[in-house]
């Protein structure tokens, strides 16, 4: 697949923002059954016993999937009614995989911005935080993109990230802290300086100010 696919837009104007954006990961699904293969001998399991023969390549697939997110049309429009107070999206869910430990962290993710001179279809925006987040991750990390991505191609008034996920290696293991969850924000232009936008952002993400 082409990853730079121009979109034809009502007013002629093709901004990099208009563009297929492709899942960054090329996987090699072979190269990943034998690593599994090698692993589960390392652990001490026998690879071609019954059980295990067809679990290199089913864990294999599941990686691929996990850190597959697919290729969308970011699609913007003009601002045409001058809406100018806040379009936030709550709750939408998303999971990852920690760099450290290649373990889940799942939660969800609340995305707004103030518009500027476009507008963004609203179902984009989970869009923007599953591309960012079928990779290996950090959940700072992750949500400093999603926030550098808004304020990059929809050029807003401001933007605003929140994310709220429980990490199973924060949980099965280490400190075992079964359900506590990791709160990170990511705030651009005025949801960040302006004290109005932001306690508004922050009281609609449901985070308390
Ligand atoms: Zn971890």
């Amino acid at each position: 697949m082409s990853n730079a696919v121009d979109v034809t837009v009502a007013d002629h104007v093709t901004l990099p923002s208009l563009r297929v954006v492709p899942s960054p990961v090329t996987f090699d699904v072979d190269g990943a059954t034998s690593a599994v293969r090698a692993l589960l001998s390392a652990l001490g399991q026998d690879p071609d016993s019954d059980h295990l023969r067809d679990t290199p390549r089913r864990v294999a697939l599941a990686y691929e999937e996990l850190l597959t997110s697919r290729p969308f049309v970011p699609t913007t429009f003009p601002n045409d009614e001058g809406y100018d107070e806040l379009v936030l999206v709550r709750d939408i869910p998303f999971h990852s995989l920690c760099e450290h430990h290649l373990l889940p962290f799942s939660g969800v993710a609340h995305v707004g911005y103030l518009p500027g001179a476009r507008i963004l279809g609203l179902s984009k925006l989970a869009r923007v935080v599953e591309h960012f987040s079928r990779r290996l991750q950090v959940q700072e990390r992750l949500t400093k993109q999603i926030g550098d991505w808004l304020e990059d191609r929809l050029e807003p008034k401001g933007a605003g990230v929140v994310l709220e996920a429980e990490h199973l290696c924060m949980s099965l293991r280490g400190v075992q802290a079964v359900g506590s969850r990791t709160v990170t924000s990511s705030l651009h232009g005025l949801i960040r300086d302006d004290a109005r936008s932001r306690a508004e952002f922050l009281d609609l993400a449901g985070i308390r100010s």
